[in-house]
């Protein structure tokens, strides 16, 4: 299978789960953009539309948290081929829930291994879930 073209952009208020999530995409060849709060990630989506194909969104981050980036994305028709996983440790249906009216593509827990984070990447990528 060829792999998709574009960019995986990393949102997270932790560097160690960002520098983890990119090492393990990195592995896979894909390419990355890194950010640490949500603000920041919504000046590099205007800059970088044409090239991002995911987001790997945390929910909870300072200023600008994942929900409202989520929001923004799926709001916007430029930003339309965007697809979105949020990445958290909140698990509670509620958010589940607000996550998928909000229109994501899919939902990741942090505590799950770098293999079943690149496999569920690889599903999500296909349109397979969800
Ligand atoms: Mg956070």
């Amino acid at each position: 299978m060829s792999k998709v073209a574009g960019k995986i952009l990393i949102v997270d208020d932790e560097p160690d789960i960002v520098n983890l999530t990119q090492s393990f995409l990195q592995l896979e060849n894909y390419n990355t953009l890194t950010c640490g709060d949500g603000e920041e990630a919504l000046k590099i989506i205007e800059k970088h539309h044409d090239e991002i194909m995911l987001v790997l969104l945390d929910i909870m981050m300072p200023k600008v948290d994942g929900y409202k980036v989520l929001e923004k994305i799926k709001t916007n028709e430029k930003y339309k081929k965007i697809l979105v996983i949020l990445f958290t440790v909140k698990n509670f249906k509620f958010d589940i829930i607000k996550g998928k009216e909000l229109g994501a593509d899919g939902y990741l827990l942090k505590a799950i291994s770098g293999k079943a984070l690149l496999d569920y990447v690889k599903k999500i990528l296909e349109k397979k879930v969800l």
